[in-house]
């Protein structure tokens, strides 16, 4: 049985909450994509983490966390990480990191700030966590596979064949000091003698693992709108962040049985890039991230506070559609419990049209959301455990949201912790 966790909108969906959710129930949690630009937020009985290059299953002792193949595995953030779950407690987990998984290399990181720096107003709000030079490398052959690590030959030949090329850019293009080859060795050494515990051919491991019908959940990051092909390109990451990339990027070459995509009851979102239902007045968007609050309106990984905005029907839709999800998740219903009106984006105006389909970039530049109003429910609900009890207008919006997406919105999620979960029958 596998199962995907992914985002249907720009990221921060919520994801990590659902994924600790599930992963009760499931044996493997993998990663398949992205690196520790983004992070997960989970809160449980050891404390508020936010996961940035962990699978979110770490919490749990019955589970096998998975880095995949499709990573870009930071191995300082992967230590890092490890080591402040030991100093809170936390038993430690059961991970394994596929041997064909690339590593990020520290001058990946520098590159990425580099050029950000060089784009100056035009950059595309980068994490700056190397991800995009990462995954260009990956591409044009000249990354690091984790298997490499192991032959230190292999490694000097090839760094001979890589190091101009990269020096060039950093002399010439950016004006910094040229890379050392022995410092660029030492860095690969240190990394190998820190992952070689946990290297494992996963594609083997999952071979025999769904030969025991094992439950695996595939933990995405980010969300579909950020994706390179079908996402805002440019203002998309360097992995694919769709469903369908899991299979590949975990090494798990299965179809998947449950789809599972993740939409906040509004918009939010980190970075730049066109967004239709921003909300511009200062103040109103200041009042929603703040009832956000606990929903960390401030990027677990950037601390940047978020974009908001209304529900998008028109890009959530879409990206439910590039999901292939088969169920949704909303999660953060009980933030909108101060509004007295709710506006849902129900369409878009372009060139004087509406328009029901998400454009292509140039267009949504200048697309303008068409609202619906909808009653608020004006209370608290984060303490409601059966779906049934909500509120008419909460269910009332919860079902004209699901009607406008077209997938059953199967949980809808009122807090940040675990218990905060309902499902909703029908
Ligand atoms: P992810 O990357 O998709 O996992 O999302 P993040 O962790 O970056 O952001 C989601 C935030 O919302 C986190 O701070 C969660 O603790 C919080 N959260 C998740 N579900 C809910 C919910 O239903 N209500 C509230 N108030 N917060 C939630």
């Amino acid at each position: 049985m596998i199962k995907a966790v992914v985002g249907a909108n720009w990221g921060d969906e919520g994801k990590g909450k659902l994924t600790d959710v599930f992963a009760k129930e499931s044996d493997i949690v993998v990663r398949y994509q992205g690196g520790n630009n983004a992070g997960h937020t989970i809160i449980n009985s050891y404390g508020k983490f936010a996961l940035h290059m962990l699978p979110s299953g770490v919490f749990y002792s019955h589970i096998t966390n998975v880095i995949g193949n499709g990573v870009a595995l930071n191995i300082p953030a992967f230590i890092k990480e490890l080591r402040e779950l030991e100093e809170r407690q936390v038993p430690k987990p059961n991970i394994i990191v596929s041997d064909r998984v690339q590593i990020v290399m520290s001058y990946h990181v520098d590159f990425d700030k580099y050029e950000e720096e060089r784009l100056g107003k035009g950059a595309f709000g980068s994490t700056k966590s190397g991800i995009a030079p990462f995954y260009s490398d990956k591409y044009a052959k000249v990354g690091f596979q984790v298997s490499e690590l192991f032959d230190e030959q292999w490694l000097s030949d090839k760094l001979d064949r890589i190091l101009p090329a990269k020096n060039t850019l950093l002399v010439h293009l950016y004006g910094k000091e040229a890379l050392k080859k022995e410092d660029i060795m030492a860095e690969l050494i240190q990394y190998r003698d820190l992952i070689a515990p946990y290297v494992h051919d996963t594609l083997k491991f999952f071979q025999t693992a769904l030969d025991e019908h094992k439950v695996v959940l595939l933990e995405g990051q980010l969300g579909a709108l950020r994706d390179p092909d079908f996402g805002i390109y440019p203002y998309s990451t360097s992995s694919s962040t769709l469903s369908f990339y899991g299979p590949i990027g975990a090494g798990l070459p299965r179809s998947i049985d449950e789809i599972w995509a993740v939409t906040k009851a509004y918009s939010s979102s980190v970075g730049a890039g066109p967004f239709v239902t921003e909300i511009h007045d200062l103040e109103e968007a200041q009042i929603l991230r703040s009832k956000g609050g606990d929903a960390g309106e401030y990027g677990a990984t950037t601390g940047r506070p978020r974009r908001m905005g209304y529900f998008d029907a028109v890009a959530t839709r879409y990206g439910c559609q590039v999901q292939g999800a088969t169920h949704v998740c909303m999660t953060n219903l009980d933030v909108l419990g101060y509004l007295d009106e709710i506006k849902i984006c129900v369409a878009y105006e372009v060139d004087g049209k509406r328009r029901e389909h998400f454009p292509n970039i140039t267009r949504l530049a200048y697309s303008v959301p068409i609202y619906e109003t909808m009653k608020g429910w004006n209370c608290d609900i984060s303490h409601v455990r059966n779906y049934e009890d909500l509120p008419s207008e909460a269910k009332a919006y919860v079902d004209r949201c699901e009607a406008l997406i077209g997938v059953q919105i199967a949980l809808v999620s009122n807090g940040p912790n675990r218990e905060q979960i309902m499902s909703r029958k029908k």
